[in-house]
């Protein structure tokens, strides 16, 4: 295997790309969504700019000044209503279903141009392709540090929900990938006579003829598991590709992110290209805490397929934050997210996206000072953060209505335990604080000579505790646990 070393100078940060001896992020890194003020950046601790913002050459170098590494950003979802309404050769490349109509994207039903729609763009046609390579260089020619990929997914997106992926490009793709994956015998079951000549659509066709047909039964239709599974994979070369014309492009190694919804599994495809992922996080917001496993999962899945994460919530929880005032809530994201080794990304001052079917698409603009502290203590406590892993909370007891997660550092050996309140009361968007918090921990968790912790929260002075030893257990007794605290073991 080669070790492929690239050091990427901003903020004097050392990063190896493709096989990484550094993650591309740090636990510790203080990471926005879309590029703020510098009065922004100082206030948050800003250190990268995750989707976009930097796309000349000034742009990154005023990054670059305030300490902050940047992203070009574009995204495979759509050409745009209007140069699909402009251009014919670009209204040929959009994704297409088994009528042969273009697919259009639901959530962007307010984007039209003259009564043409925003249809997807299909990423294994030549001309939207052509597109991509394009934005891909405008986005990278400053020299960003990385280039960020929305809605990675392009046709497949519309090939698994939508009814789409069905044009003569997507269609010789498959036959490509049959040839390549499919046994003679599995191909034989499914009444494929000749690999070279064969149309899906033909199988499809026998079984629906209509696109609302087809969403009724797709999952049904011999070979569709392959089918679906060939358009993710398509997808992820695509990605992989864009990612090698933005080196190209920025003359050096860069960063590769996309917008890859873990766990949801065709999001999973596309992570071994990556060299981190930035997504949204579902947070089951009206549920305050107590519906919190999705993202604890996603969190997890990042962990285990090998790659940082920088995450926010889904346009739904934003649109709830704001219309129900729901600062605590926010602060408790931002809480679990990094008590789970990853980084919530800054809630954006200026344009945090929110969406409801009623609303469409609105912005909420996060207040500075509710959110800033949070992260102020991520960047002072880095040393308690950076290097840790997560260990399982197996044996670990405490309170109810308190979450723990155990982070170890293999180097050290040292020990931090990550304390979450869920005592939250959603109506008056409030922690209620728990007093004397009692965790008892395994003693073979526990370095031997170890006597105290320290308590280090975002909102008081660091406090130390002494361990109290029992036979095969230790136990801590934090005085006071409001939002989020981190015991580290000494
Ligand atoms: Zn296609």
């Amino acid at each position: 295997m080669i070790k492929v070393t690239a050091a990427l100078f901003a903020g004097g940060i050392t990063v190896t790309c493709g096989f990484a001896s550094e993650p591309a992020l740090k636990h510790s890194d203080v990471v926005f969504m879309y590029a703020s003020s510098e009065e922004a950046y100082k206030a948050y601790g800003a250190t990268f700019v995750a989707w976009g913002g930097a796309d000349t050459e000034e742009r990154v170098r005023w990054h670059h000044d305030l300490g902050v590494r940047c992203t070009g950003s574009m995204w495979c979802l759509t050409a745009g209503a209007k140069l699909i309404h402009e251009r014919p050769e670009i209204r040929a490349a959009c994704a297409v279903d088994i009528e042969g109509n273009p697919v259009e994207v639901p959530w962007l039903f307010d984007h039209t141009h003259e009564g043409t729609k925003s249809y997807f763009g299909c990423t294994n046609h030549p001309e939207f392709r052509r597109l991509c390579r394009e934005r891909v260089e405008q986005c990278m020619k400053g020299g960003a540090d990385g280039l960020h990929v929305d809605d990675h997914l392009g046709v497949a997106q519309a090939a698994w929900n939508f009814g789409g992926g069905l044009c003569d490009h997507c269609i010789t793709a498959f036959r490509g990938y049959l040839e390549r994956k499919v046994s003679p015998e599995e191909l034989r079951a499914a009444g494929v006579e000749d690999v070279a000549t064969f149309d899906y659509r033909d199988i499809i066709r026998k079984h629906a003829t209509t696109r609302a047909e087809y969403q009724k039964i797709q999952r049904q239709i011999p070979l569709m598991d392959r089918f679906l599974e060939f358009h993710v994979e398509a997808a992820a070369d695509h990605v992989k590709l864009l990612g090698e014309i933005a080196e190209k492009t920025a003359g050096r190694p860069v960063l590769l992110s996309a917008n890859a919804g873990i766990p949801q599994k065709l999001h999973t495809y596309v992570v071994k290209n990556l060299t981190h992922v930035v997504c949204e996080v579902g947070q089951n917001a009206a549920k305050g805490t107590q519906a919190i496993d999705h993202a604890v999962e996603a969190y997890a899945m990042a962990d285990a397929l090998g790659r940082p994460m920088a995450s926010t919530a889904s346009g739904w929880d934003w649109a709830f934050i704001k219309a129900n005032d729901r600062e605590t809530l926010v602060r408790f994201w931002i809480a679990l997210a990094y008590a789970h080794g990853q980084r919530f990304m800054v809630p954006h001052p200026k344009r945090q996206w929110c969406f409801t079917k009623e609303l469409g698409t609105h912005l909420y603009e996060a207040p500075i000072d509710a959110y800033a502290p949070l992260y102020r203590f991520v960047r002072a406590n880095a040393a308690s953060l950076d290097g840790y892993e997560a260990v399982a909370a197996e044996g670990i007891r405490t309170a109810d209505r308190t979450r723990v997660a155990v982070r170890r550092n293999p180097a050290t050996g040292s020990l931090v335990l990550h304390m979450l309140n869920l005592n939250y009361v959603a109506d008056e968007d409030r922690m209620l604080s728990s007093h004397d918090v009692s965790i008892r921990i395994p003693a073979s968790l526990v370095s031997s000579n170890a006597r105290f912790a320290q308590v280090l929260s975002y909102d008081a002075d660091p406090i130390r505790v002494p361990i109290l030893r029992a036979a095969d257990e230790c136990e801590i007794v934090v005085p006071e646990l409001r939002l989020w605290s981190l015991v580290a073991v000494e």
